[in-house]
């Protein structure tokens, strides 16, 4: 891949970080789970698409911790102009459900709406658990609370050499929030590619930052100085686009890697855009976040 790129290309095998298929979200959960565990945590409640990688690595942690596990979901990708169903059960599903299904993970799920509708579904079940007399904590959509942001400060310290770009995929934050704290102030460029058609997503980052900051006395990033690049969404959140599975068969045809088609691939067609067209340079990391397991779930588009 070097070769036809024309830059110096490492991978950091997120992918393969081993528990419950791997991926960036068992980072998080070091933290998270020795936080529940200290607290006595007897019920977590997280919320996310229905192909979510943390709500399956979260299901499989709290398993093993003897945590009930509970998460508010929707099909998604949210079209305000559709008709909304009425759901009720979750079907037998395929990529991540189908592992939600064999860990227990009690899955709520609701018609399709925005983030904000589904957060306040998660808040409505932990207000149901603790009305029945559980001590419940939440997390938030992707593990992205402060200690998942710690997390990825831990997880550049990984990194022995130095690198002139980290691309990655971007998503809740707390990837790129930890990996940009831990950066700041060298010569490392940390780039996020967006897999949220939201610009103001920076904003959210900020926000987490500052948090980061209260909590650890760690360096605070501001919106500004956040490199978030919108241009590989493709037609939204959790669709396939056709550039990311061109991406996907590229990297799997040129070095055996696989890579997932909601985050991944749309990073990866980032990188491979901007090096074949000289904007990036030099000793690039691509920072695989995981996702496999999404391959086999049904995804729009994914065929293209
Ligand atoms: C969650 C996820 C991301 C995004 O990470 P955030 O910390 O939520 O920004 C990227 N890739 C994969 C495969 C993910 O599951």
């Amino acid at each position: 891949m070097s070769e036809k790129l024309g830059i110096d290309l490492w991978i950091k095998r997120d992918d393969l970080t081993g528990f419950a298929l791997g991926g960036n979200k068992g980072r998080k959960l070091e933290y998270l789970m020795a936080r529940a565990v200290a607290d006595g945590i007897e019920a977590i409640v997280t919320c996310g698409a229905a192909q979510s990688n943390f709500i399956r690595q979260l299901g499989a942690a709290c398993s093993v911790c003897g945590i009930e596990c509970h998460a508010a979901i929707m099909q998604l990708p949210f079209d305000s102009s559709a008709e909304k169903i009425e759901v009720e059960a979750v079907e037998p599903g395929n990529g991540n459900i189908l592992l939600d299904q064999i860990l227990g993970i009690n899955l709520h799920l609701f018609p399709d709406d925005d983030w904000e509708v589904l957060y306040d579904y998660a808040a409505k079940i932990c207000a149901e658990l603790q009305a029945g007399g559980k001590k419940v904590m939440n997390i938030p959509v992707g593990g992205s609370n402060f200690l998942g942001a710690y997390a990825f400060t831990q997880a550049a310290l990984e990194l022995a050499e130095e690198f002139d770009t980290i691309v990655f995929a971007s998503s809740s934050g707390s990837t790129h929030v930890g990996l940009a704290t831990a950066l700041h102030g060298s010569k490392t460029k940390v780039l996020g590619i967006a897999c949220d058609p939201e610009p103001e997503i920076v904003h959210d980052f900020a926000a987490l930052s500052e948090s980061l900051a209260r909590e650890t006395g760690m360096p605070k990033i501001t919106a500004e100085e956040f490199n978030v690049n919108l241009d590989f969404v493709g037609a939204g959140y959790g669709i396939a686009s056709e550039e990311g599975m061109i991406a996907l068969k590229n990297l799997a045809q040129t070095e055996g890697i696989f890579l997932d088609p909601i985050y991944t691939a749309k990073a990866f067609a980032a990188l491979i855009h901007l090096a074949t067209t000289g904007k990036l340079r030099g000793k690039v990391l691509f920072w695989h976040t995981g996702g496999i397991p999404a391959l086999f779930g049904s995804i729009p588009n994914l065929n293209t």
